[in-house]
């Protein structure tokens, strides 16, 4: 069984854990005093603390080692999506996504797209997570950025090494997938897929076609199946 993993805004000598972190710390795991844990700041590192004092609104730690996460991505991966109608699928591809170790997530709106993004939405999509980052061991939670274009999406992703767009409707890939190398921005649509145009501004903004074959697969078979692809080209599963 992992040590728990605890999300704070700042780590110091003795730092305080209050709010949802705290209420689920002490409510949920029954976390005490001289209980040990591990505190994110989303810098990386990993802090051992120890539980001195518990509130009814905090608790205090006292931080006794700290060491640089493990279990960070070597190469920066970006997965781009098109925000879908169902709110549990956009969080299972976020929730993958992180598993999987991507760096950065952008939801976008695109020509096809039925259903829009809100705050509360976009928060709780961060939640995913940092829940996800701190379930696989992971030491930073990836953001999760609304883009409202697809334009956007793709100057989002415009400096990555690699900018891939999975295109339901190319033929051929223009990149063999086992040699992608350097950072990767990965783009999948969402239930409605793209226009034509949309593929076209793609390959006009230096995106390369993906096909993920000749079947139709959903987004969230898209995001997940690609992302892990990329991740083994990458040599993340070694
Ligand atoms: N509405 C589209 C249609 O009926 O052709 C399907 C869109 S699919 C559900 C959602 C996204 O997954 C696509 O926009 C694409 O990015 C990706 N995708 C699905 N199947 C793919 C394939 N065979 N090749 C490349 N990308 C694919």
């Amino acid at each position: 069984m992992s040590i728990k993993r605890f999300f704070v805004d700042k780590v110091q000598q003795t730092t305080e854990l209050s709010g949802e972190e705290f209420e689920h710390a002490k409510n949920v795991l029954r976390i005490g005093v001289g209980a040990e844990v591990i505190l994110l700041d989303n810098s990386g590192k990993e802090y051992t603390a120890i539980v001195a004092q518990v509130d009814k609104k905090k608790m205090l730690l006292n931080v006794v080692r700290e060491e640089v996460g493990e279990r960070e991505p070597k190469t920066d991966v970006c997965l781009l999506f098109g925000y879908l109608k169902n709110a549990d699928k956009n969080e299972f591809i976020v929730q993958k996504a992180v598993e999987l170790g991507v760096t950065k997530i952008g939801v976008f709106s695109s020509q096809y797209s039925s259903a829009y993004m809100n705050e509360n939405k976009l928060e709780r999509l961060n939640k995913i997570s940092r829940e996800a980052t701190k379930q696989c061991l992971r030491s930073i939670a990836p953001t999760v950025t609304y883009l409202p274009t697809l334009q956007d999406a793709f100057v989002f992703g415009k400096d990555y090494q690699n900018k891939l767009f999975a295109c339901e409707f190319a033929d051929t890939s223009d990149i063999s997938l086992a040699d992608v190398k350097g950072s990767v921005a990965i783009v999948v649509g969402s239930e409605g897929g793209f226009a034509k145009e949309e593929a076209e501004l793609a390959k006009a903004q230096g995106y390369q076609f993906v096909t993920l074959g000749k079947r139709i697969l959903r987004a969230e078979t898209a995001c997940v199946s690609l992302t892990a692809v990329i991740m083994h080209a990458l040599g993340e599963w070694q």
